[in-house]
Formats: C-alpha cells, structure tokens, sequence
C-alpha cells in the first residue's frame, strides 16, 4: 500500500511525542497542539530553518541530519537558560523514501530523547529538502538570560571548545585533512553537537548576559556587546581548542576556526569576575569545560590580543599581528 501522509506520520513522527511532557496537553494529530504553561513560567520559542546544501549536506545520513537540526535549535533554548518542552517539524523532502524517512525519525527520536523534548506537530510537503524546527521551552519568569546584560569588567567565559565544526565541514568538503582517527570526533562535533542546556539553566544567579555560538565566537561575543553598549577584548591564547583540532591544523588555521568559524553550538556569556570560582565548581558537577577568555570593556565590538598583550587583525585567511 502506498505510504499516505498521515500513515506516514504516524509510522516516523508520532511515537517522538515522547517523552511525554507535563506541559504538553494535546500533541500529534488534531489541527493544533495543546500547551498549558505555569503562571510561574514564560515560554522561550525560537525557529531554524535548515536547507540542503546550504545548511547540511544533502546526502548526509538522514539520522544526522535530524539529530543536528534538533540540537542546533535546543542550542537557543540553552542560550536562554530555558529547559526544552516541546518542538514542531515542517520537513519538505523532494520523495517519499521509507529508508531515509526510517533513518531520520530513528535520529530525531534519540535527539529528542537526549534533550528530553516532545515531538508535538508540525507539517509535511513535498519539495527541495528542507527542515524548519520550532521549538519551545521554559523558563522562570524573568528569569530568562539575554544578551544585553553584560557590563565593564565582567569576564567572557565560553563552554567546550571552539572551531571543530568549523574544521569539521573543512574536512567534509576535501579543504582539511584529518587524520582518521580524528575523522570520527571532527564528524560528530559537526553533526552531533552538544546543545548546553545543563550549563544554560545553571547560569540564572550568575551569567550577566549569554549567547550560543552558532555564526562564529567573535559574530556572536559581538552581538553581546553590542546588544549591551559594551566592548570586548579576548586573549586568543586563552580559547579553548580541542586536542584534536590542534592536531590536524596549523595553529593559525585553528584560530581562524576557533575565531571566525560557526557551528560549533557552545555558550558564550559574561559574568562577574567573582563568579570564577562558582564557574569551576559547576563545569566539574557537569563535566563541561567552562573557559575564561577575556574581559568584557568601555567601548564597542570585539578586539583580540595574544598573550603578550598585542593586538592581532583578523582578516579572511586567518590572523595577523600588528
Ligand atoms: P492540517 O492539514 O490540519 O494542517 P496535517 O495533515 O498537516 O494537518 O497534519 C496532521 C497532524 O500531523 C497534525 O497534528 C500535525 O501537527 C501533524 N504533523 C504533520 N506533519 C508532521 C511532522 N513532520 N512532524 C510531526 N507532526 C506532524
Ligand atoms: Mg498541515
């Protein structure tokens, strides 16, 4: 029997309702879902549209596919400090591929999982492949982090490390070797990045502003300052780069990756230098690096000086000295 679109949905979409959510009244099936939120709570909302081959490569395994979209669109969730609740999907796919279909909701489902978020609507057409995500998420009232918050003299700190997915796409499109046995990590941080959403919704009492780091760690640092009348300076040589990352770059290749690439879904934020101490002690309960990385100043937009102090330019093809 031909695959209807809602047997369809039914066999890949709906059994993601679950985990079931206690915010979630009505899901899959009807014209609309159904959420009742606390009078406590707001609710974080925030979409991503993902295009073949502009925003993942089409032939990617599909189980990959829908676990990136998921966690690159619970990243905002983090970034916010809010705990994920719910998502909708309009997937558009140029044919009916059972196999890929099978692949997709298999990934979605684990993601899903993962970041213990509902699957509770969405849409299906036909049509170049294309994913938008929906999702939603809570937050105690007024209690949401943004961007704006940052003031002269708080710390820049980041979580993880930067520029492997950067890397990662390199190595994908032909332009960086890797060792193989560093293909595997380079892969998964592209394709499985770790949405921050323990750091996020433990940064309440102590991050001043915060931001995920989906365009490259100087772009978004400089939405903070920007959103926040502030200047920053970050000593490069304080950036968290992975092991293997410094392994299969040059190091100014790496910084480049680290500065400029995007992708790589860790937090940025700021907070007061005394929290520096709070900051250890919950990347160690979490198990998540938490690295300070400069200072956030009078002025405005983002300026970077290696360790001795100096000033460095960043320019297209990587960094120069004055
Ligand atoms: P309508 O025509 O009323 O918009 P649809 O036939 O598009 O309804 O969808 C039927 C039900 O299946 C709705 O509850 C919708 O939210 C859900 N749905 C459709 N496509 C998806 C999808 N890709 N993922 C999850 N739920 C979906
Ligand atoms: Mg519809």
């Amino acid at each position: 029997m031909p695959l209807t679109e809602f047997s369809l949905i039914e066999r890949y979409f709906a059994s993601i309702t679950q985990p079931a959510s206690p915010y979630v009244d009505l899901a899959i099936g009807d014209d609309c879902c159904l959420l009742s939120i606390p009078d406590t709570m707001q609710l974080a909302q925030s979409i991503d549209t993902l295009n073949a081959n502009i925003h993942f490569p089409a032939e990617a395994n599909a189980d990959l596919i829908a676990q990136r979209a998921l966690a690159v669109s619970v990243s905002d969730l983090a970034a916010m400090g809010a705990s994920p609740v719910a998502f909708s999907l309009a997937i558009s796919m140029p044919e009916l591929s059972e196999p890929w279909l099978a692949a997709f909701s298999r990934g979605l489902q684990q993601a899903a999982r993962h970041y213990g978020i509902a699957l509770i609507g969405g849409d299906t057409t036909k049509g170049p492949l294309s994913l938008t995500l929906h999702v939603q998420g809570v937050v105690a009232k007024g209690r949401a982090l943004q961007r704006h918050g940052a003031s002269v003299g708080d710390s820049i700190f980041v979580t993880g490390s930067l520029g492997d997915a950067a890397a990662a796409l390199a190595f994908m499109q032909g332009q960086l070797p890797v060792a193989k046995n560093a293909q595997q990590f380079f892969k998964q941080r592209y394709y499985q990045p770790s949405a921050r959403v323990a750091v996020g919704q433990s940064l309440h009492d102590i991050a001043t502003a915060a931001i995920d780091v989906s365009d490259g760690f100087i772009a978004d640092l400089g939405h903070i300052a920007k959103r926040s009348a502030v200047g920053a300076v970050v000593d490069v040589s304080l950036l968290p780069v992975s092991a293997e990352l410094q392994a299969n770059a040059s190091a100014e290749q790496a910084l480049s990756y680290a500065l400029s690439g995007g992708d790589d879904y860790e937090l940025c934020f700021t907070a007061a230098s005394d929290k520096r101490a709070q900051l250890l002690e919950l990347s160690e309960l979490i198990d998540v690096a938490i690295t300070e990385v400069g200072t956030i100043v009078v002025g405005e937009g983002v300026r970077c000086i290696d360790e001795q102090g100096r000033e460095i330019i960043l320019s297209e093809s990587g960094y120069q000295h004055f």
